[in-house]
């Protein structure tokens, strides 16, 4: 939940999540649907599937028991690297290191280099001795990723009380690593075309294009070409949306038809108990505008 989400939004999810499922068991047993509800609002919805494809796995597989070895997680849906070396040091006390974003910026500052320039593997292996001098792993690798999030700060970091200061050749420089640049924000411009009937039904379709919005419904959607008139449709809305690093600018059209495209199901715009991304519940509500 908290990969590319922050702690003050994943903790009521969290908490609601953790009291329903109890174990791993508990979770298998589940189903898409249920996951998705409640993960509803959290956004990256890939993870709520992996979550119930890595539980349904570790029952079956694994007696329900985290695997020990680094090849054998990796083979759980959605986990890399990154999640790997974090649950064998949190789980296992293994002396690893999960390398985020915070926990690049904390190497990359304490050697005034570029993360670019770094080898980050190759360095923590150079340097294990150095690093893992206690024996309280798990702590260590949990610590390293809070202390880029609360000390060692993208703006601002808080040299003055930093426990690293004596070393730090980043304070100490006079020629200081640059600010490490924020995510590309990419801007989409899409049409959205929605048909919807005099039942208050809109059409909606899973075979969209949309990679953020893979196998979930929604209306038809293209990428916006100003060649292209789009007759036949009326033009309801122009609105933003942004997603994680996509600014989308978006012109919503509508038509009233009894007919549909094959791929395409009718879904009541009042009463759906379906499990619906926020994206699509914009589009929903200004479509419900014109009843
Ligand atoms: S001294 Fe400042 S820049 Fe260096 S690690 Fe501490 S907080 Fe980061």
């Amino acid at each position: 939940m908290l990969q590319q989400t922050q702690v003050k939004t994943v903790i009521p999810y969290f908490n609601k999540f953790t009291k329903k499922f109890k174990t791993i068991k508990d979770l298998s047993k589940s189903n898409e649907r249920e996951i998705l509800k409640m993960w509803e609002g959290l956004g990256y919805y890939r993870r709520a599937r992996n979550l119930l494809a890595c539980s349904k796995l570790l029952v079956q597989n694994y007696k329900s028991i985290l695997p020990k070895s680094i090849n054998e997680i990796k083979k759980l849906p959605g986990v890399g690297d990154y999640t790997a070396n974090a649950l064998l040091g949190l789980v296992y006390n293994e002396p690893r290191i999960a390398i985020d974003g915070n926990v690049k910026r904390v190497f990359s500052r304490n050697l005034n280099i570029e993360e670019e320039k770094i080898n980050f593997d190759k360095l923590i292996k150079k340097n294990k001795k150095k690093l893992f001098i206690t024996k309280r792993n798990d702590d260590f690798v949990e610590a390293l990723m809070e202390f880029g999030a609360l000390i060692c700060k993208p703006k601002n970091p808080n040299c003055l009380t930093c426990c690293l200061i004596k070393t730090c050749k980043y304070f100490k420089s006079n020629k200081k690593i640059k600010n490490i640049k924020n995510k590309m924000i990419k801007n989409k411009d899409y049409d959205i075309f929605c048909y919807i009937n005099k039942k208050q039904q809109i059409a909606l379709t899973k075979r969209n294009q949309i990679s953020f919005l893979k196998n979930f419904n929604l209306p038809e959607i293209k990428e916006s070409k100003s060649s292209l008139k789009n007759k036949n449709w009326i033009f309801l809305k122009n609105y933003k949306n942004s997603i994680s690093n996509l600014k989308l600018n978006i012109n919503l059209y509508y038509k009233f038809s009894n007919k549909i495209p094959r791929a395409y199901s009718w879904y009541s715009l009042k009463n759906n108990r379906e499990f619906v991304p926020s994206f699509t519940k914009k589009i929903l509500r200004q479509i419900s505008s014109l009843y």
